[in-house]
């Protein structure tokens, strides 16, 4: 099972008759209106992940899209725009793309919906690594910058981004796009780190 808002994989199920929201989403501490993922975060999705985002395998976006693609059929949204989440200009000179912007693009054409790559900004900060929810929550606070507001407001945004961990970074992308008047701001991944604790 699933949860229906988040999509986050919940062992053992549902109560009969209950919202299927899982507890995260129960509780209030997603912000997210919709979280989609293709597949869990594991040894096979990562010989994709890996080489993709890290050893130039750019054409790994064709499946991966098509899976993420999929992974939104059961979702009843209509996004205005699909916004890749942005990459800080230096690692995105580093690596010479910004591997969301590849899953994203084949993604926006296969819904006829524009992408957005220009109205949100990263500043540079050092890699989070192996840090836990809260350390990421706030390694990632203020990293993100809305620089054209008019371009947010009253939109509905699709977030793409290759994995969600802890969703800090689409909670913070959450956060400034709402308070720039976003309507509603949805996350679709390649892949999602299942919890562990
Ligand atoms: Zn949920």
């Amino acid at each position: 099972m699933h949860c229906a808002r988040c999509g986050y994989p919940v062992a053992g199920g549902f109560e009969p008759g209950a919202l299927p929201v899982c507890p995260a989403c129960a509780s209030g501490a997603c912000p997210m209106d919709l979280i989609r993922s293709a597949c869990v975060y594991d040894d096979a999705s990562r010989a994709s992940m890996l080489p993709f985002k890290h050893g130039g395998r750019i054409q790994y976006a064709r499946f991966m899209s098509r899976g993420m693609i999929w992974a939104l059929r059961d979702a009843d949204i209509s996004p205005d725009v699909i916004m890749p989440v942005p990459l800080a200009g230096r690692r995105l000179r580093h690596r010479g793309y910004n591997q969301a912007t590849l899953l994203a693009r084949p993604i926006a054409r296969a819904m006829g919906v524009p992408m957005d790559l220009e109205s949100v900004r990263r500043i540079y900060r050092e890699d989070m690594g192996h840090k836990n929810a809260r350390q990421r929550a706030e390694n990632i606070r203020g990293v993100f910058e809305v620089v054209n507001p008019d371009k947010i407001r009253g939109k509905r945004i699709l977030l793409v981004d290759d994995v969600m961990t802890t969703g800090a970074t689409f909670y913070e992308l959450y956060r400034v796009l709402h308070r720039s008047g976003a309507s509603a701001v949805y996350g679709l991944t390649f892949c999602r780190v299942a919890r562990t604790e």
